[in-house]
């Protein structure tokens, strides 16, 4: 039988069948629809002749409609004589009509590639008005909605999406940044154990966004239904929120230090007195006794003075008062207190410091940080000496203090944490000697708040240098 002979048979089978049917040619346009196809699709036969299937029947409600690339009957191909597909079409009265179709291939035909067999799949009587309504809302909403396939690839975005999209180009790169970094992992989740993923919170350009990702099965095929919310303001609450709690709690903390301080200064006081009236009258052992009292209250109320230095600083409430005076004069006034405290335990404390070097800084503030610094020289040495050595780099316009002891030394893995408060390393050197881990988080601030930079050089067992590096002059 030729071609031309099954094409006119067709014709007649065509009235008489009870399906629609439509003959398409090779440029996916309707060459021929039958009599039930028109009732079915309220059409006459000008409405489709010539016209593309895509045009005509696939459904566009408020532009949430495929592409024609995305089209199924671009790809009709695909499918064999035997499988079904349900869509809904256009019908030509304005509405719509759902329909389960095959796609019956003529391969060697000139003029037809294939029909369409359609019937009304179900008693759909989809009212265009109340579609629109509803797709409205998807596209109106002020959050992204989005489909996925399987595997991530982007179906559909609504126009909030979209807006997101064309804001980093529509790029790949692009929707990963507005989708959460672990994505490709929530949508196998969401595939392989048909789980609902909630409360994933991604940062678009300073606004927050918290995604909603449901699984959905349409036609057998499972997609992936993205909301996202945007929770901006809730973030800023709960920010100021934290960050209200957290200046009571500093608030409080630095009241109570300076609630610490009278009685404290009371013991060290009448400590310091009895040391004076009574030692001649006390036993070795008492007299030892009352020097610890003494002492630990020294260290106490130092110890109160840098948590309140930090939180000081912290709260944004410390000030830097820059004068300009000449650095061996600074060193000078702390040298004989460091000798003292050197010598008490067999070691020689020095400092280097060319004369006129004049710089510009909060004096006070430098003398807490050398004095940090070189206390723990001390402290961490039992045999050697401790120096403090200044040198200006011009190129830099700054000038570098370093100080150098020939002590204890720093293990490689602890120097990574020894700027934070209380950090104290744990090791059999350092038995015994006590501290509370405040220092050298204070001397980190203090460095910070006078632009300039801190680090540490050591050998485990041979000793340590802290190496400070201030602007001699702040920047204009
Ligand atoms: P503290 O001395 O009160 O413990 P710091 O913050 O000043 O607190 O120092 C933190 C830790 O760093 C100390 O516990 C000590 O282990 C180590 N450290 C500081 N300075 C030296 C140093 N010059 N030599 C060896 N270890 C040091």
């Amino acid at each position: 039988m030729s071609t031309k002979d099954l094409g006119s048979s067709l014709k007649e089978w065509a009235k008489i069948w009870p399906d629609g049917i439509i003959a398409v040619d090779h440029q996916h346009k309707i060459v021929d629809v039958s009599e039930t196809g028109l009732n079915l699709l309220q059409a006459g036969k000008n409405d489709l002749l010539e016209k593309s299937l895509h045009h005509v029947l696939c459904v566009n409600i408020r532009n949430l409609q495929h592409s024609e690339e995305d089209c199924p009957f671009n790809g009709a191909g695909n499918y064999s004589n035997t499988d079904v597909i349900s869509a809904v079409w256009n019908k030509m009265n304005g509405e719509y009509i759902g329909v389960d179709y095959r796609i019956i291939h003529f391969p060697e035909d000139p003029t037809i590639k294939y029909i369409l067999t359609f019937i009304d799949n179900r008693d759909l009587d989809y009212n265009r008005a109340e579609l629109d309504k509803f797709a409205a809302y998807i596209n109106n909403s002020p959050n992204p909605i989005a489909e996925f396939d399987r595997e991530g690839y982007l179906i559909f975005s609504n126009e909030a999406m979209q807006e997101h999209l064309v804001s980093f180009g529509f790029s790949d790169e692009g929707q990963a940044r507005i989708l959460p970094v672990d994505f490709q992992q929530i949508c196998r989740q969401c595939v392989e154990q048909k789980k609902t993923i909630s409360s994933v919170e991604v940062n678009v350009l300073g606004r927050w966004f918290s995604w909603y990702f449901q699984p959905v099965v349409i036609q057998d095929e499972i997609t992936i239904l993205g909301y996202a919310i945007n929770i901006s303001e809730q973030k800023r609450a709960q920010e100021e929120a934290r960050l209200a709690r957290e200046r009571s709690r500093r608030d409080f903390y630095a009241k109570m230090m300076h609630e610490l301080r009278t009685p404290l200064n009371a013991i060290v006081g009448f400590a310091d007195v009895l040391l004076w009236r009574a030692s001649k009258n006390l036993s070795e052992k008492d007299l030892r006794l009352l020097k610890t009292i003494k002492n630990s209250g020294l260290q106490l109320n130092d110890q109160i003075s840098d948590t309140l230095d930090i939180s000081k600083i912290e709260a944004g409430k410390m000030t830097v008062e820059l004068e300009q005076f000449d650095l061996q004069e600074l060193l000078s006034e702390i040298d004989e207190q460091m000798r003292t405290l050197a010598a008490n335990k067999g070691l020689i404390y020095e400092f280097i410091c060319p004369g006129n070097l004049d710089i510009v800084t909060d004096k006070r503030k430098l003398r807490q940080i050398l004095l940090n610094l070189i206390s723990n020289g001390v402290k961490y040495t039992q045999e050697g000496n401790v120096t403090c050595i200044v040198e200006p780099i011009i190129e830099k316009r700054s000038i570098e203090f370093r100080i150098e002891d020939t002590g204890i030394g720093i293990a490689e893995d602890q120097l990574s944490g020894l700027f934070q408060s209380y950090q104290r390393i744990k090791d059999e050197k350092n038995k015994g000697i006590l501290g509370t881990g405040l220092g050298l988080a204070l001397v980190e601030e203090l460095v910070r708040l006078l632009r300039g930079t801190i680090h540490v050089e050591s050998v485990y067992g041979e000793g340590s240098q802290f190496i400070v590096t201030l602007p001699s002059k702040p920047l204009e």
